[in-house]
């Protein structure tokens, strides 16, 4: 595939005025951001979803049309076959098990002997045809990282929809009845908790526990671990900041708390991002902010060259103070 050359994007570009992410890096005694590998293609399947939450950084929605065709999954399955340091595929979307190749995906994973990740919204099994999920999941050993941002109703769909936390509740007791979250099982099952508002949040392992024991004693419900992420300033999310005139102080809040042990784990350093269209980025959130990577890089699935990959400078911006503030925050929670 060929593209017309894309501008030189400096690392210290922002999405936001102030402050610049890479002025905090230097401050604090470290380089600009730059990749260490590639061991983990985030792959979003496109924008379909079957909700429509508040806090969502994709602008996901039942009426987004976008979506990954079967020639690109070709070209993602084909990078593989070549890139034996790729270990784990992490399916992402909208609501990826909405696109009609996910399960080809999966299964071409699976073959290849991949860790595949589902990111699933839980309700999505209860979508006319997606019954099936959960045993189909199950059969190809495919994690599920399942959002559940409270084990209170009130607070899920405010946040989610109506009706969205007794939907979950019956999804992960389906997971559950068929192994996932439980000991010995090689099932895993991660619950993602995000704040609501402007508030970074709180402590993973305490947090975790409190989970534990309410979805335990009030639904029998078991799970893995539970994955905390900071709301990205961007998206749907940064509307309700503007909205709110809270802009500010969400920066604020993410800038106070820059913490420097973060930065070497930040997910862009051993991961690549494919969007719905086959366009490379450094991170979901670069995708959704149309930010590509660097111009020297290959910039779509079909050019994808690990050597020029690994170590490249990852273009940053203001929003990636969400990374690396309180404990870090990533797709695989807290960082510290
Ligand atoms: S379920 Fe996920 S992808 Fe869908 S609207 Fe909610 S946050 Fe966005
Ligand atoms: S948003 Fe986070 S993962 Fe993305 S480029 Fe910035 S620091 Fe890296």
């Amino acid at each position: 595939m060929s593209h017309s050359p894309l501008p030189l994007i400096s690392p210290a570009s922002s999405v936001h005025p102030t402050p610049s992410f890479d002025d905090a890096l230097a401050s604090h005694g470290k380089e600009p951001l730059t990749a260490e590998s590639v061991t983990t293609l985030q792959v979003n399947l496109g924008k379909v979803c079957n909700q429509t939450c508040h806090h969502c950084h994709v602008d996901a929605g039942p009426q987004r049309t976008e979506s990954m065709t079967k020639d690109t999954i070709d070209q993602i399955i084909e990078v593989l076959d070549r890139t034996p340091q790729i270990t784990t595929v992490d399916i992402t979307g909208g609501a990826p098990e909405m696109n009609p190749h996910f399960e080809y995906l999966v299964r071409e994973c699976h073959i290849r002997d991949r860790h595949i990740i589902d990111r699933c919204n839980l309700t999505v099994v209860y979508v006319k045809g997606k019954s099936h999920l959960p045993e189909f999941l199950a059969q190809h050993q495919v994690e599920i990282i399942a959002s559940l941002p409270c084990y209170q109703e009130t607070n899920v769909d405010q946040q989610r929809g109506k009706g969205v936390f007794d939907r979950s509740i019956s999804a992960l007791q389906i997971l559950n009845a068929l192994g996932y979250g439980k000991t010995g099982t090689g099932l895993n099952l991660h619950l993602v908790y995000n704040p609501q508002g402007v508030n970074l949040p709180p402590s993973q392992e305490e947090l975790e526990q409190d989970y534990k024991e309410e979805l335990m004693n009030r639904y029998g419900i078991q799970f893995n671990r539970l994955l905390t992420i900071t709301n990205m300033p961007i998206s749907r999310f940064m509307e309700d900041l503007e909205e709110s005139g809270q802009v500010e102080t969400y920066y604020n809040l993410l800038q106070e708390n820059f913490n420097r042990s973060t930065v070497d784990e930040v997910m862009c350093r051993s991961l690549i991002s494919v969007g719905w269209d086959g366009r490379l980025s450094d991170c979901d959130f670069n995708q959704m902010l149309d930010l590509p990577l660097q111009n020297y890089a290959p910039q779509w699935i079909g050019d994808f060259n690990l050597a020029t990959l690994e170590h490249r400078q990852i273009v940053t911006g203001s929003h990636c103070f969400g990374c690396a503030a309180g404990a870090g925050s990533s797709c695989g929670g807290t960082l510290t």
